[in-house]
């Protein structure tokens, strides 16, 4: 162990002397207690001893039996054993001394001067020397790792270094670019705003300014211009917006109630009277937005002035943006418009009262009709009887002119009461008192009667009469069989009036909805395509030379179509002039429950 792991030195004396040996031993025990004292005779036994332990202090013998002291001396120097040698040497042998040094030996003592005294000073020396050489080797240890880390710090700083340099190359790179960029921008800005300030100007209908926060007029467009007929120098940054409205112009209160809408809902709108330069007004729809950033509540209600620094506050610092165009002659459109609406209206409720006095009088015309029918009817039935029974015989012979005259004027009366009771039915319908009379029946009893009737009135004509069902024969219906009746025998009626020659064919089907379908065709002359809605129309006949031929009222159809529509289905035509019509009947076959109908008119019995 060495001396400073210890506390206590480590001594190894080698010497073939024993007697020196035990002196020297002796010596040193006493001035360094507690130490460890190795001996050694001979140089080998010195190089185990080196190589076995650690030692502080050498005391080597320079004349060895074996190996001599110098020897042991290049051994401990190449193997790198730390221990500091003092070399004892003979009388005579002191010119060795320089060379013992520099080999590396601390200190040399003469053998027979050694004393209590000289030996511990030497080895004080030699203790202190390497105690010192241990601390500088310490050190030097030490300042070797410092300088490492500082060589380290050295080599972050560098990096450090360059990073930082690059940083500063990235950044004058990005400013260069950012100046490019600004550049650009500014251009960009500088066209933007002359664009805008062209968007501005060419908006001729439209006055568009802004103001300052405190309401002075800052930009005012080409259209303002024309508006107002004001020069842009006369307002801007010296007319407060308020000047150019005659509401607020003077009333303090009006804009001062305007700003508080305005800041309430952000924009606001309302018609307002512009003045133009020469005193003229004009109604002038007006938007008014707060810029963003405004900062309404410094608008200065009074007059505008510069601020403090003298200049007149810019758009950035918040402000009024006002929109609006003159809409004088709208309102007087709409103010037109108004006073038309009114005359309508006036017209309208005019109309509506003569439609009601119209209906009303065709209310009582029906009525009235109605009732003359009813009294018609009456002498003409007894006309009727009279003159069949004249016809029969029942008064005795007639001559042959008699019997003429008696039986035309029992056919002529007959013909006027078909014209009166088509006329009550017409009237019925009219005054919306047509009653129905549903009933059950089987399709065929209709139609076979309405076959022979047919047949009957062909009597003379060539023409042929048929019937092509399509399965619905034994229909059981339930509806007013009578009008079905009339108006099924009002269209056969017809096609053999206007069929000379031909067919007459009644054709029954049922419709894909559940409608029954009786379609009578003829071959007759047809009807022309001007005329076949109109047939419908009431007292409508076919103009026409040809026409006047055929006797009839015109009001058959008119009729036949209305009772179709009170059965809840329709009756329509179509026809080709000269060859031939077509009249299509379409009913449900079971009559859908009516609400009740109005009370009959009391004086038409059933005919
Ligand atoms: P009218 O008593 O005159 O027959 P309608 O109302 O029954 O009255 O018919 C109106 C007109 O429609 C007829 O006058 C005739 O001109 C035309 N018309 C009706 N049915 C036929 C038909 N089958 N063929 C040709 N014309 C017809």
């Amino acid at each position: 162990m060495s001396a400073n792991e210890q506390g206590s030195p480590a001594f190894l004396i080698v010497d073939d002397n024993r007697g020196f040996l035990d002196l020297t031993a002796g010596l040193i025990g006493r001035s360094y207690p507690g130490a460890r004292i190795g001996r050694a005779g001979t140089g080998e036994a010195a190089l185990e001893h080196l190589l076995g332990s650690t030692w502080d202090v050498l005391l080597l013998d320079y004349r060895l039996p074996d190996i001599d002291g110098i020897e042991i001396l290049a051994e401990v120097q190449a193997r790198g054993i730390d221990v500091a040698v003092i070399m004892v040497t003979g009388e005579g042998d002191q010119e060795l001394a320089a060379d013992l040094f520099r080999m590396g030996a601390y200190d040399y003592l003469v053998k027979g001067r050694i004393g209590t005294m000289t030996l511990r000073r030497s080895i004080d020396q030699v203790l202190t020397r390497r105690s010192l050489e241990r601390q500088i080797r310490e050190q030097s240890d030490e300042l070797g790792q410092t300088s490492l880390v500082l060589e380290e710090r050295a080599r972050a700083l560098d990096t450090a270094y360059a990073k930082l340099r690059d940083r500063k190359e990235q950044l004058r790179s990005l400013s260069a670019s950012l100046e490019q960029t600004v550049h650009q921008r500014t251009a960009e800005l500088r066209e933007t705003t002359r664009f805008l300030n062209k968007v501005l100007d060419s908006a001729t209908d439209h006055f568009i300014m802004a103001t300052s926060r405190d309401g002075t007029v800052l930009t005012f467009n080409r259209g303002a211009q024309a508006l107002f007929g004001h020069p842009p120098d006369d307002v801007v940054g010296t007319l407060h917006f308020r000047d150019l409205f005659e509401e607020i112009a003077r009333d303090d209160d009006a804009l001062a109630e305007l700003v508080a809408a305005i800041l309430e809902e952000g924009s606001h709108s309302r018609t307002l009277t512009g003045t133009h330069a020469t005193g003229r007004p004009f109604i002038a729809k007006v938007t008014i937005s707060q810029m963003r950033g405004a900062l309404l509540d410094e608008l200065d209600t009074d007059r505008a002035d510069p601020d403090d620094s003298g200049a007149w506050a810019t758009h950035d610092e918040g402000g009024l943006v006002i929109v609006g165009s003159d809409v004088t002659h709208e309102r007087q459109l709409e103010e037109q418009n108004r006073a038309y609406t009114n005359q309508i209206e006036v017209a309208n409720a005019d109309l509506r009262r003569k439609n009601e006095q119209i209906l009303e009088a065709t209310r009582l015309k029906s009525e009235f009709l109605a009732n003359v029918s009813h009294e018609l009817r009456t002498p003409l039935n007894a006309i009727i009887g009279y003159s069949d029974l004249l016809f029969g015989g029942i008064y005795g012979d007639l001559r042959d002119k008699q019997r003429t005259a008696v039986e035309g004027i029992g056919a002529r009366a007959k013909d006027l009461l078909h014209l009166i009771n088509e006329i009550l039915d017409l009237a019925k319908i009219e005054a919306g008192r047509m009653e129905l009379h549903p009933e059950r029946f089987v399709l065929s009893d209709v139609i076979g009667e309405l076959v022979d009737t047919a047949r009957i009135l062909a009597v003379g004509k060539d023409l042929a009469v048929d019937w092509e069902d399509q399965g619905v024969a034994e229909l059981n219906c339930y509806t007013d069989r009578g009008r079905v009746r009339q108006i099924l025998l009002n269209l056969v009626n017809n096609a053999v009036k206007f069929t000379a020659s031909g067919f007459l064919t009644i054709a029954t089907s049922m419709s894909p909805d559940g409608l029954l379908c009786v379609e009578v065709t003829d071959t007759g002359i047809g009807i022309p395509a001007s005329e076949i809605t109109a047939i419908f129309d009431e007292f409508r006949q076919v103009d026409g030379t040809s026409t006047r031929m055929y006797e009839g009222t015109g009001l058959g159809l008119a009729i036949s179509r209305k009772f179709a529509l009170n059965l809840g289905g329709t009756l329509r035509c179509e026809s080709t002039l000269g060859e031939g019509s077509s009249f299509f009947l379409q009913i449900p076959p079971e009559l859908a429950s009516r609400a009740p109908q109005p009370a009959p008119v009391a004086l038409d019995p059933p005919l």
